[in-house]
């Protein structure tokens, strides 16, 4: 016999653990279980490159202890694949082979880094807490890096390699960070990578690799790299062949409605697994941040319990730092808007670049130097505002301020 159960969720990160806190919540009688494949409680993929570096102990990756789970009166399902999903049945097959019946199931099944065909131990990815212990082994002694693919996995990684350690970064397009900001912050943040030591490769991609006492990389350029180690940061596939199998509605992601509903009535999507609308452009995205996982695995449960409500759009929402330098990305940050407003303070490291729309309204904000104000930024995009003025780019702006613009 099936173990059944009022609520299922697969995937114990940011989407999922949002869910079954708000299932418990305003259900304190519901039967709630979370599956996931990896053994342990819940833990923040985005501190991994910082455990990697040295700067956290292993610990600090933690989100939840396993009591966490037994006070809110969930049963985990840990370290169980799901291979299998059964809409019409409410039930799902675990690998072992045992089932788990539902009457609403929530996919928060992330994604997977994309790899390369590459067989070497000295290559890898980073997604799960299994990479970041590969990475922390092979961070020892390691005097040469090299990553392919500027994004939120591979700059984080290489700014937290050792001081000395010869550091390269082999990018296939013209900049940097080009998801989340546009052409002139890539610029500025390049040149001040550059300035810290980091060799970029544009335009170029590995074309060869032989592995002798370091990996031999031969890039599209004809230039030859010697490295200890490859960090591969291309990118991710959402996870969504469980949806797939199981005949919901999938492009990119698991397609979802603004209740963060599948195709199926009783089956929900959130996270990295899910696309659903993008708040700027009204499109279908995958955000692939942290908030949108939290916000959407809160919507989904809120709507599982029959509490109708209506998710108003994912934001792209980055905050990073990067040898040093405070990098931020909130909202649309293309140089394609009705108009763009900049500041660059050269002596302080200082540059804000803000979006905005035919009405004036900020569409999204660029910082690199320092974000402490990204979240004025997100305010401003998300209720969506009219821009209140140049003091906002100087940092002269304070919270009050802001907050005394959006009220009147
Ligand atoms: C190195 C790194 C740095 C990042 N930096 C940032 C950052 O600075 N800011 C930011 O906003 N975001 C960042 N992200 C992205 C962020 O971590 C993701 O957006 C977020 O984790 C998505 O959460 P999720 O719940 O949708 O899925 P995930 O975190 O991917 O979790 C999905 C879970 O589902 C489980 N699962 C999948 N399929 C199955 C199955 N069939 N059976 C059982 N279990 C299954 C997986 O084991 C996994 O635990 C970073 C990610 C990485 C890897």
């Amino acid at each position: 016999m099936a173990e059944q159960y009022d609520f299922v969720i697969i995937g114990n990160s940011a989407a999922g653990l949002q869910a079954i806190r708000t299932l418990r919540k305003y259900d304190q009688r519901a039967t709630i279980a979370i599956v996931d494949r990896e053994d342990r409680p819940a833990y923040s993929r985005v501190l991994t490159p910082y455990y990697i570096g040295g700067h956290i102990l292993r610990e600090g990756l933690d989100i939840v202890d396993h009591s966490f789970y037994e006070e809110l009166g969930v049963t985990p399902v840990f370290g169980h694949s799901v291979i299998s999903i059964d809409p019409e049945k409410h039930s799902l097959q675990l690998a072992d082979g045992s089932n788990v019946g539902f009457k609403k199931l929530l996919l928060a099944t992330g994604a997977e880094a994309r790899t390369l065909p590459i067989a070497t131990q000295r290559a890898c990815v980073l997604r799960h807490l299994a990479d970041a212990e590969k990475l922390v082994d092979l961070y020892q002694d390691m005097k040469s890096v090299t990553a392919v693919g500027a994004g939120l996995v591979s700059l984080p990684l290489l700014s937290h390699a050792s001081e000395q350690a010869e550091k390269h970064l082999v990018v296939g397009s013209n900049r940097i960070f080009s998801r989340v900001v546009d052409p002139e912050t890539s610029a500025i943040l390049e040149d001040q990578l550059k300035a810290k030591g980091l060799n970029i490769h544009k335009q170029n991609d590995i074309k060869e690799m032989v592995e002798e006492d370091q990996l031999q990389l031969k890039l599209n350029s004809g230039k030859q790299l010697s490295s200890d180690l490859l960090i591969i940061g291309k990118g991710v596939t959402p996870n969504t062949h469980l949806a797939v199998e199981a005949g919901l509605n999938v492009a990119d992601g698991i397609l979802i409605n603004d209740n963060c509903r599948s195709s199926h009535p009783d089956v929900y999507a959130a996270g990295d697994a899910a696309e659903g609308l993008d708040f700027i452009t009204g499109e279908t995205t995958i955000q692939g941040n942290w908030m949108t996982a939290v916000e959407q695995g809160e919507n989904a449960a809120l709507n599982m319990l029959g509490i109708e409500c209506s998710y108003q759009g994912s934001l792209k929402n980055n905050i990073t730092e990067i040898f040093g330098i405070g990098v931020a990305a909130v909202g649309y940050c293309q140089d394609d808007v009705a108009e763009i407003v900049s500041s660059w303070n050269a002596a302080a490291g200082r540059f804000r670049r803000v979006f905005l729309d035919e009405k004036q309204r900020v569409v999204g904000a660029n910082m690199v130097g320092e974000t402490n104000d990204a979240g004025l930024y997100y305010q401003l995009v998300s209720t969506r505002s009219v821009f209140p003025g140049k003091q906002m780019l100087t940092g002269t702006a304070t919270y009050a301020q802001v907050q005394f613009h959006l009220d009147s």
